[in-house]
Order: structure tokens, then sequence, then C-alpha cells
């Protein structure tokens, strides 16, 4: 046996062929996508190009209209929570936790490790007791992100964790993002601050005109990257159009983005 097959090949998430979207309207269609574990995978685009879309598909918070998702070989099925039961961690928006609940109910709810999340997250010691809707934003997003954590997931999908946070806030989730992934998870994240999130991707996968436009390790692709980012995203093809309807099925009006928003990170 050569050294080389004595390596034990690592556990990937591999979306094949998927297409996302909301019943009968296609946001992105056939995408392939593969992260193995230990490593972050950045998912870039133009707003409106199915980035949450794609991450939703890929939680299970939304049917795949197409393709698959598979971990380790074995197809992700079911709905979220049963998902995030296997072992996958979902952070989809500011709201993770239950607003009524202390910032501790909810973690305790999630089965997860109080512990571990203080360890991520220091400054959460003090709001234990508070409910977690009376947090602030940046406390939202730790408590969201710890409780996702605390359970060690082998999975991350995490989507615009760092969403109006102040910087040094912003620089301490990626950090957790990226030390998460060391520790052995695949991690697939949306993130407004392109730049800084490209810090801490080994891959990188733009969404654009619904489908992959460019994709592959961060190294190889950053040139490329950053000419669609310094472009604002005007040459990707949300300008010409992405959504679409499945053929034959009713006759409502196609959604198609104009011209791309202005360039996401600064
Ligand atoms: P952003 O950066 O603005 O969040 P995105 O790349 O994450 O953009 P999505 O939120 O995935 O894009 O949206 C992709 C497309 O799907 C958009 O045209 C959006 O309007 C549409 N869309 C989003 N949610 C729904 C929904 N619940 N029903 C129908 N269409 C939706």
């Amino acid at each position: 046996m050569s050294a080389a097959a004595a390596v034990p090949e690592r556990a990937r998430l591999v979306a094949e062929g998927l297409t996302v979207g909301y019943g009968q309207l296609v946001v992105a269609r056939n995408l392939d996508l593969s992260v193995a574990a230990g490593e972050v995978l950045l998912l870039m685009g133009a707003n409106g190009a199915g980035k949450t879309t794609t991450l939703m598909t890929i939680a299970g918070a939304l049917p795949a209209l197409g393709g698959r998702v598979t971990w380790a070989g074995r197809e992700l099925e079911g709905p979220v929570h049963r998902r995030v039961a296997a072992g996958i961690g979902v952070v989809l928006d500011e709201r993770g936790s239950i607003s009524r609940l202390t910032a501790a109910q909810n973690l305790r709810l999630c089965g997860g490790s109080i512990a571990r999340a203080l360890e991520l997250f220091p400054e959460l010691q003090d709001h234990l007791d508070r409910r977690a809707g009376l947090l602030s934003g940046g406390q939202q997003k730790m408590l969201s992100l710890a409780l996702a954590l605390s359970r060690s997931p082998a999975i991350l999908l995490a989507d615009e964790l760092s969403l109006g946070l102040a910087p040094q806030v912003v620089e301490r989730l990626l950090a957790a993002v990226r030390a998460t992934a060391d520790r052995g998870a695949a991690v697939v994240m949306v993130e407004q601050h392109a730049r800084r999130a490209l810090g801490i991707a080994d891959r990188v996968a733009v969404l654009a005109g619904g489908t992959i436009e460019v994709s592959g390790p961060t190294a190889q692709v950053r040139a490329e990257v950053e000419t669609i980012l310094a472009q604002g995203y005007l040459r990707t093809s949300a300008a010409r159009g992405r959504a679409e309807r499945v053929p034959g099925s009713a006759t409502k009006e196609t959604r198609a983005v104009g011209p791309s928003s202005p360039a996401l990170d600064q």
C-alpha cells in the first residue's frame, strides 16, 4: 500500500447538482459544492444571488428542488431539526435563540455545554440569566453561534454572522468559525464582510446567474474573486437575471434581479 493510500480521506460535505428555490421558483440550479472536514467554504454573490437559499437548503430548512447533499457519502435528509440533532450546527439568522428564555435556558434546551459556550464567548457570562431577546445584537449573535457550537457540530452552516456588528465582534465571530473548522468541522458560511471572510476561508464559491461562476481553493481563485468584488459583482450574471420558473409551472412573473448591488465588503 502506498503512503498516500494510507492517509484516511477526510469526510466531505458535498452538494451534487443541487437546485434550490421556493416551490416553483428556481433560484439556482445544478450547484456542485464540496467542503472537507477542517475546511471553511465561503459562499459569495451579489444580493439576491441565492446564498441564503442555498444554505437553507443544505440545512434542510428548505427542500431541495433537485440534486442532493451528502456528508461522508451519506445523504442528508429530513427537516432542519433532524439535521441539527444529527450533528449539524446551523446559524441562519440573528434569532437563533428563543427570545423569552434566558441565555442559559437556551443553552440547556439545545443540549449544549454552557462551559463550552463561555469558553468561546466569555462575555456571555454576565448575561446568562438575561432573556435572549434583551441581549444586544452582538450578544445575540454570540449566543446563536455558541448554541450551534456548544454541541461540537460536525458541520457548521452560518449565514451572515456579522450583519450589523462592530468590527471587533466580527473578528471574534470569524475567529470562532475558523477555530471550529480547525477542530475538524466542515463549515459553509455566507458573510457580508466578504474580504474579511476570505481571510479564514479555504475554499470559495461565487454564485451568479443562478449558478456557480467561480469556485476553488481560496489561494487559486483569490485574484478572480478580488476582481469580482472590486467590480461590485457587476460582471457576474446577476444582471442577466437569475430566478426562473420550473418549465411548465404556473404563470406568475419570474423575478429577475437587475444590476447587482454594490460591493458587499468595503
Ligand atoms: P442577500 O445577500 O441579499 O441575502 P442572497 O444571495 O442570500 O442575498 P437569497 O436570500 O437566497 O439571496 O434570495 C435569492 C432569491 O430568492 C431572491 O430573488 C429573493 O428575492 C428570493 N427569495 C428569498 N426568499 C424567498 C421566499 N421566501 N419566497 C420566494 N422567493 C424568495
